[in-house]
């Protein structure tokens, strides 16, 4: 295991260093797409406070970020590239940059979704769920967009038209999606340290992965990814409290629990174990073809960090099951990868979490040996007596108290 943190850690290091010299971000030229939002107008130079492009048309043109620099998406900050008049209303609209996922945000980017700003004016309340069409699943690109898009253009209108606007104020919080998150995190951490040990207690757990699937993979959309974690090392955060509320609870749950997360709330984990409780024949697995085989996640890993950082885009490390099947969004490859993964999973349990998930990788990377765990025969990772302990997403079917461990 030392040896696959070292391996990583390196591989890492040499490639976030490969990407800083090879890939310079270049800044889009927004110049090329006054005309987009602003056909036959012709546009002065850049100037200004906010930054903007004045035209003899009473039509302003300006760079979100220039206006709103620090409301953030998912994933770092949304640029959009707005024309409004001297009333205030919003006449054009372009999305310039973005580092969201794009499974979560196609349609959020599309110039159907983002003509429904036009004709909007800037002291409109711009909240989703109100005047604005709440995309279900990415409500934190969409209060992000929403969010830009009334703080950028309120301040121009107030700046170069002296118009009497409504606050600018950064928007407090994207809704109550962290507290949901938090809530049931919270909840699920108590249950397993309660039932701990008492055999007739561990069928509680199927509660938690089934509100695993219904609050986190339906209801937010918001499966911890490892997108997550590789935007945060590319200084990618977002504003978001249910960011925080994903990436700090997972990342304390690793030490003070392991694997918990994919033992009692990944939604893709709970829908594949239970599959895998589906009584058909399952296919026998040896130990030895078990360990050579659960390697390969972490050679995926290690492909997935290698590639995203040597090119700076998140997206090319998204082979990740759950982002297409709770997004509802990914193509052919993807969804067959998806449906091949769930039918593979009724026949080997838990087969995606054991042989190629990248976040099983990452947690099994960071848990800590408990000799409190011994595995049985019932271990819906296969895991052999004396667990891999990087394998053991914590059921706690075979959890035995201080003192028994050795008798
Ligand atoms: S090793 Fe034990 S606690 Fe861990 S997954 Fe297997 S049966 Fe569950």
């Amino acid at each position: 295991m030392n040896k696959l943190r070292i391996t990583l850690f390196i591989i890492t290091v040499v490639s976030i260093i490969a990407g800083f010299i090879l890939s310079k971000e270049t800044r889009v030229d927004e110049k090329r797409f006054l005309g987009d939002v602003a056909p036959d107008v012709i546009f002065s130079a850049k100037a200004g406070t906010p930054p903007h492009y004045s035209s003899d048309r009473s039509i302003t043109a300006f760079n979100s970020y220039d206006a709103a620099p620090s409301v953030n998406g998912y994933a770092g900050p949304i640029k959009v590239l707005l024309a409004i008049n001297s009333k205030g209303d919003i006449t054009g609209i372009k999305v310039l940059e973005h580092k969201e996922t794009e499974n979560y945000v196609h349609y959020l980017m599309s110039s159907d979704y983002l003509g429904r700003f036009v004709g909007k004016n800037v002291n409109d309340p711009f909240e989703p769920d109100n005047d604005i069409d709440a995309l279900s699943r990415a409500t934190v690109s969409v209060d992000a967009l929403a969010d830009t898009v009334r703080r950028s253009s309120r301040m121009v209108a107030a700046k170069v038209y002296g118009l009497e606007v409504k606050g600018i104020e950064r928007k407090k919080g994207t809704g109550a999606g962290w507290l949901v998150y938090l809530s049931l995190f919270l909840a699920s951490l108590c249950i397993y340290y309660i039932t701990r040990g008492k055999r007739g207690l561990v069928r509680a757990r199927d509660v938690s992965l089934l509100l695993g699937i219904l609050i986190i993979g339906i209801y937010l959309v918001t499966p911890f990814s490892i997108l997550h974690v590789f935007s945060l090392i590319l200084g990618r955060v977002s504003s978001s409290y249910l960011w925080y509320a994903v990436v700090i609870s997972t990342f304390l749950s690793v030490i003070i629990a392991g694997r918990f997360y994919c033992g009692w709330l990944c939604p893709f984990g709970a829908l594949a174990e239970f599959l895998g409780k589906i009584p058909m024949k399952k296919w026998e697995v040896s130990n030895d073809t078990d360990d050579r085989w659960r390697n390969l996640k972490y050679i995926l890993l290690a492909i997935a960090a290698a590639v995203v950082f040597v090119s700076r885009k998140t997206e090319y490390g998204n082979f990740e099951t759950y982002v297409t099947l709770f997004s509802l969004h990914g193509d052919y490859l993807a969804w067959m990868l998806v449906a091949l993964m769930l039918i593979i999973n009724v026949k080997v349990e838990r087969f995606w979490c054991r042989y190629l998930c990248p976040v099983a990788a990452l947690t099994g990377l960071f848990c800590r040996a408990d000799n409190k765990y011994i595995s049985n025969q019932d271990c819906p990772m296969g895991n052999r007596p004396k667990p891999l302990i990087s394998e053991c997403i914590r059921c706690n079917k075979c959890y035995v108290k201080a003192g028994e461990a050795e008798g």
